[in-house]
């Protein structure tokens, strides 16, 4: 059975931010909503130490996909908002989603985590409108008699130019308002041939994507090699988003 997964190398990760970026222009995401963080690829940052001996971390987060899926036996409905494929992603149905907000609540790793920052492993999409809607009905022009302004630039172009369109049986391009959303590992291509776009965007490659149960592949080689790790094993929730290596050894 496929089980995909991902390796992300700290050590080659140069905290860029290119992945939240790639993530939020493939999947039309909110910047924020109800003032929360609104990121399917998201950040922790780390400071430790004293100055001058002090260290920073930084470690690109996302949902799990984890095979023991505490957001998966939360959910209410039937069948299943939140359920797995039979490649091991978690997978989010739109049209079933009441919105209750139960896997966000029994997700260990979408919750306030004071010491390392906020995250965003599943996010809510309130009733705030469109994501774009804020870019692209806005009038004000940035520099004055200098650049456009969103409404302008919408005007002149597919509107809104950076929605990425695509298909997919659970899941819209856009997700409507009041209920949860998160990574899907970008199914929509993976079942194309082609990676999840925050992997082909990685400048430093440090995103690897693949079936982990193969033991030939990329991800299994680099897991077994590097002994990779896993964020909260202590929860049991069997995630599969590996790290290997680390961010400040250069
Ligand atoms: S794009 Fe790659 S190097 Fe940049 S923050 Fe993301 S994982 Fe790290
Ligand atoms: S990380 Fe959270 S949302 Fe993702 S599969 Fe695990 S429990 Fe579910
Ligand atoms: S918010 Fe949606 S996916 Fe989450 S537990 Fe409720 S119905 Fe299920």
């Amino acid at each position: 059975m496929t089980q995909y997964a991902m390796v992300i190398d700290l050590k080659k990760c140069v905290g860029c931010g290119a992945c939240a970026l790639a993530c939020k222009t493939e999947n039309n995401t909110a910047l924020r909503h109800a003032g929360q963080a609104h990121n399917f690829a998201d950040f922790q940052h780390e400071t430790s130490g004293k100055f001058p001996k002090t260290k920073y971390m930084t470690r690109p987060v996302l949902c799990n996909h984890c095979s023991n899926a505490p957001c998966v036996k939360a959910c209410p409905v039937t069948p299943k908002a939140m359920f797995k494929t039979k490649d091991g992603i978690t997978m989010h149905n739109d049209e079933r989603c009441i919105g209750c907000r139960a896997c966000q609540e029994a997700c260990p790793y979408s919750k306030m985590d004071v010491k390392i920052g906020e995250t965003s492993v599943i996010s809510y999409t309130g009733d705030e409108g469109a994501p774009h809607d804020p870019f692209f009905t806005n009038k004000t022009e940035v520099i004055p008699g200098c650049t456009s302004s969103g409404a302008e630039l919408a005007g002149k172009t597919d509107m809104p130019p950076h929605r990425t369109k695509y298909d997919h049986p659970d899941y819209k391009d856009v997700r409507r308002s009041n209920i949860t959303e998160k990574c899907i590992f970008c199914e929509h291509r993976v079942k194309k041939g082609q990676e999840p776009y925050c992997v082909a965007s990685c400048p430093a490659r440090a995103r690897i994507f693949g079936d982990i149960s193969d033991p030939n592949s990329e991800v299994a080689q680099l897991v077994k090699k590097y002994k990779g790790t896993v964020l909260k094993p202590e929860k049991g929730t069997k995630p599969n988003v590996f790290y290997i290596r680390s961010y400040n050894a250069r």
